[in-house]
């Protein structure tokens, strides 16, 4: 006889059959005994976020942090909510995925992980935008905050600071940082101080390839895509970049000017500066390495920096830089060209001819483009872009990762790599210097 139970038991034995098994790599333990934090600084799709998916589900159905029908209250925050559902309910190993019955509900006061068996709560928080900053600030009392992907959050420094604040619920509260490392001042001021603590827990310098769970696919996209670059160690290998001694940027040039996106797009009605002209600046590749695609804009007043430096300033608003077949570049220099509505395309026609531009002219004729010539050396080229740096004029536009990684990496007459991000920025930022006012520029 057949009855109801034994079809469920057939189905669960099914439905175990086809569900993946979620076990933890040796870099994905959680710290025992008394801790307080876990820092993990990972390569990409290492499965650092399944750990902390793993930690967090295990603490949930663990003993609770306090009386009643709530025993948890968890923030996960996240560059954005975006980003913090896709943790929480898309990627394999999510949250949904390892506590089946749970799903990610938005409504009014939020976002949430809801269908946990015992009441709990688990809050999802972005950290970009102004309403955001309001949720971070009111989203109370908590034991457990999982920050994931914490060296790219906008608003690291209040994500952090707020966490804090409300992390007091129970006899241990904890806090776990998932991230990939960037070399950016407000998050190593952040890791440097906390992972000097006893009760900090370290997992670091986990690479890609650690993940023997990874697809085949992925990883050999993300080797293709980061191998052999100056980004790299950080992005496969999770390993701080350093400034090189001898570099001709350091961050201390870049952050303190550094604007948020909405100098370009208004935010949530904020004000945002005029752009000028608009220049994408091409360096074309040699061999097998990036095409340089960098956008840059003067600002003939009113930036929304606000500091006295003289006029014009100058905002990076995209790095477009990939490895691509000649159609592929060509295309996606077009794309930006479109999209910024650009006045102008400099590229580099040094050994290569006027090859950038008849491929560029392939994909639209009608653009607008100027050849320009490395007469001079790099190092030569990029001096008098460094002093409009030193003199707080150019601005980048949120964070070009990549971009700032040459920067801070490339010594000239030095390094035996090319610089093609480099070059694409000092090919558009020299056009619009001297094309403005040229008196002014080094003012
Ligand atoms: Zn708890
Ligand atoms: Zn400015």
């Amino acid at each position: 006889m057949s009855d109801a139970s034994d079809v469920l038991d057939d189905i669960i034995v099914l439905v175990e059959a086809t569900q993946p098994v979620w076990e933890r790599l040796p870099h994905q333990e959680p710290p025992t005994g008394d801790w307080f934090g876990w820092i993990i600084e990972a390569g990409r799709g290492s499965g650092k976020s399944f750990a902390a998916n793993m930690a967090m589900v295990e603490h949930i159905n663990g003993p609770p942090c306090r009386k009643g029908n709530k025993p948890h209250s968890i923030s996960l925050i996240a560059p954005t909510i975006g980003d913090a559902a896709e943790t929480a309910g898309r990627m394999p190993g999510s949250l949904t995925d390892l506590q089946p019955g749970t799903s990610v509900v938005s409504k009014t006061g939020g976002t949430f992980v809801e269908g946990w068996p015992n009441g709990s709560i688990v809050r999802l928080l972005g950290a970009h935008t102004k309403d955001d900053q309001e949720r971070l600030r009111a989203a109370g009392n908590r034991c457990w905050v999982h920050l994931e992907e914490f060296a790219a959050m906008r608003y690291l420094t209040e994500a952090w600071d707020q966490m804090h604040l409300g992390l007091r619920l129970g006899p241990r509260p904890h806090w776990v940082l998932t991230t990939t490392p960037k070399a950016r001042p407000d998050y190593l001021a952040v890791v440097e101080e906390i992972e000097q603590r006893d009760d900090v827990y370290v997992t670091n310098e986990v690479s890609t390839a650690d993940n023997p769970h990874l697809p085949e696919s992925t990883l050999s996209f993300l080797y293709g895509k980061y191998d052999g670059t100056s980004l790299g160690g950080q992005e496969l290998h999770g390993k701080r970049i350093e400034e090189a001694e001898g570099a001709l940027w350091s961050y201390g040039l870049i952050e303190p000017h550094r604007l948020a996106t909405h100098i370009v797009t208004p935010d949530e009605g904020e004000p945002y500066s005029t752009l000028g002209r608009v220049v994408v600046g091409v360096d074309p590749p040699g061999g097998a390495t990036e095409c340089g695609i960098v956008t840059a804009a003067n600002i003939l007043t009113d930036c929304l920096c606000g500091t006295d430096a003289p006029y014009p300033h100058f905002a990076v608003v995209a790095d477009q830089s990939a490895k691509l077949s000649p159609n592929g570049w060509a295309n996606r220099i077009v794309a930006t060209y479109q999209e910024w509505t650009a006045d102008l395309i400099v590229g580099e026609a040094n050994y290569g001819g006027d090859m950038v531009e008849s491929n560029i002219r392939t994909v639209d004729s009608s653009v607008s483009y100027e050849n320009v010539h490395a007469s001079r050396g790099k190092r030569i080229r990029a001096e008098p872009i460094k002093a409009l740096y030193e003199q707080g004029r150019v601005h980048h536009v949120g964070m070009f990762s990549e971009l700032e990684a040459e920067m801070v990496q490339w010594i000239p007459d030095e390094s035996a790599w090319s610089p093609n991000r480099i070059d694409a920025l000092v090919w558009a930022l020299t056009e619009l210097a001297e094309s403005g006012e040229p008196a002014l520029w080094f003012v």
